[in-house]
């Protein structure tokens, strides 16, 4: 399915908190969270080096439960649900607004 292809999912996670078109630069940029550095997404600060292979994680994790989300909604599976938007809650509530 096209909505599960990872450029799909790549999409959708820089799209949230980060830039998904150059237009609106100022709201799509993605902060560290040592220095607050504005950048990319990307597994490494580039300008404190810290460590953000979490962050990525967290974010590819969340657009992979709302994906998971929404396919459950066209299946009618509530338990299956209830289930991803608890844990879609807990990693990115902003995804469920
Ligand atoms: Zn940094």
């Amino acid at each position: 399915m096209l909505w599960k292809s990872p450029a799909f999912l790549q999409n959708l996670t820089t799209s949230c908190s980060m830039s998904s078109s150059n237009s609106e630069k100022k709201t799509t940029e993605f902060r560290c969270p040592v220095c607050r550095a504005q950048q990319p997404l990307q597994p490494v600060c580039r300008r404190c080096n810290a460590d953000l292979s979490l962050v990525v994680r967290a974010h590819q994790r969340a657009a992979q439960l709302f994906v998971a989300l929404q396919q459950a909604r066209l299946d009618s599976d509530f338990a299956r649900q209830h289930q991803l938007t608890e844990e879609l809650r807990l990693l990115r509530p902003s995804l469920l607004r």
